[in-house]
């Protein structure tokens, strides 16, 4: 394969840059064209790329956000639309694309690959980490760190004042975010959509945990069951502690990625140019106990992503 293509498309995550810059420099180091299509499909379909070089990644392996830009592309589910990408491609004599981006993403890429045999590589870019296939998502590391910086902040004014603070992170219909901020921030409960809850048995958790020597606590919502704002006002009329809700917003989805990001990107850019250059498409990459994987990309999209309830165990041991 001599000349392909590289998008973002969906929610943008921390990595998505370092990661087009592996996917460029790869395509380079193997004597390859490579074009970045902006804004996701909808680059595709409105023929808005560029071509790039050694140099057109410089400087962006540290920085958040993606230069390619990312959108929602409505156009992408009808049969028009992704006729009109695929002519885009053919007439620019594109060859094999590498989409980096989450599930939705994924079924585009698939459609592309599956209906019109244009060989895809999905890359797994989303902050949620919702996909079953692989251990983690590009973006997931980085965001769960800015939740901590926040909850730590928010544990200091919660403790001067014993207080109980509701943070809502995001994650969609996933709760890995705030799984994994709730054990590492030290959170005394999570909510997520994975698991329905009580708010008798929430209220009965936190008077024990006081009636213990503490003096706030610290409950992670997921986005996917529902606001900050709603659960603290149902919340209140149950407590007698003073209770907050924050929610961290759209800063989740910004910033300079982690070490653990950079480390992803590098490896899932690298692997996906590998394999288009040997011809190979139709996969996603992914990291699994430790190591780099592949996986046919239809296998992928349909596996359905597990909760991990033992690490919920571990929180409910430890928190209190
Ligand atoms: P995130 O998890 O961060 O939200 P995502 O990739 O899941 O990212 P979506 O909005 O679900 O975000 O999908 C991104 C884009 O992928 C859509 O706007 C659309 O252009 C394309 N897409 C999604 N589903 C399909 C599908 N079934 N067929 C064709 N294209 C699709």
């Amino acid at each position: 394969m001599k000349r392909i293509g590289v998008l973002t498309s969906g929610g943008d995550a921390p990595g998505m840059n370092a990661c087009i810059r592996a996917v460029v420099r790869t395509a380079k180091y193997f004597g390859m064209e490579v074009f970045g299509i902006h804004q996701g499909y909808s680059g595709l379909i409105n023929d808005d790329m560029v071509e790039m070089g050694m140099r057109s990644v410089s400087d962006i392996v540290q920085r958040g956000g993606t230069m390619l830009r990312t959108a929602r592309c409505v156009e992408m589910y009808t049969v028009e639309g992704q006729k009109q990408a695929v002519k885009t491609l053919n007439d620019r004599g594109i060859e094999g694309l590498v989409v980096i981006g989450g599930d939705g993403s994924f079924r585009g890429a698939k459609c592309l690959s599956e209906e019109y045999g244009i060989p895809t590589i999905g890359i797994p870019g989303t902050i949620d980490n919702d996909l079953e296939y692989t251990d983690y998502t590009l973006g997931f590391d980085t965001a769960v760190n800015t939740c901590l910086d926040i909850i730590n902040k928010l544990r200091d004014t919660m403790t001067s004042h014993e207080r109980i603070s509701v943070v809502e992170v995001m994650g969609r219909r996933c709760g890995d975010i705030a799984l994994y901020s709730g054990i590492a921030s030290g959170a005394e409960i999570i909510v997520v959509p994975e698991i329905s809850y009580d708010m008798e048995d929430i209220v009965l958790r936190i008077n024990r945990s006081r009636a213990n020597g503490k003096h706030s606590n610290i409950i992670i919502l997921a986005e996917g069951v529902g606001t900050s704002a709603d659960f603290s006002k149902k919340l209140q009329s149950m407590t007698t502690y003073s209770v907050r809700g924050t929610t961290v917003g759209h800063v989740q989805r910004g910033g300079s990625p982690s070490m653990a990001d950079r480390m992803l990107a590098a490896q899932f850019g690298n692997r996906a140019v590998r394999l288009l250059k040997d011809g190979i498409g139709n996969r996603v990459v992914g990291i699994h106990k430790n190591e780099l994987i592949d996986m046919d990309i239809i296998e992928a999209v349909s596996m359905k992503k597990k909760f991990n309830y033992e690490l919920y165990e571990t929180l409910q041991m430890i928190s209190m």
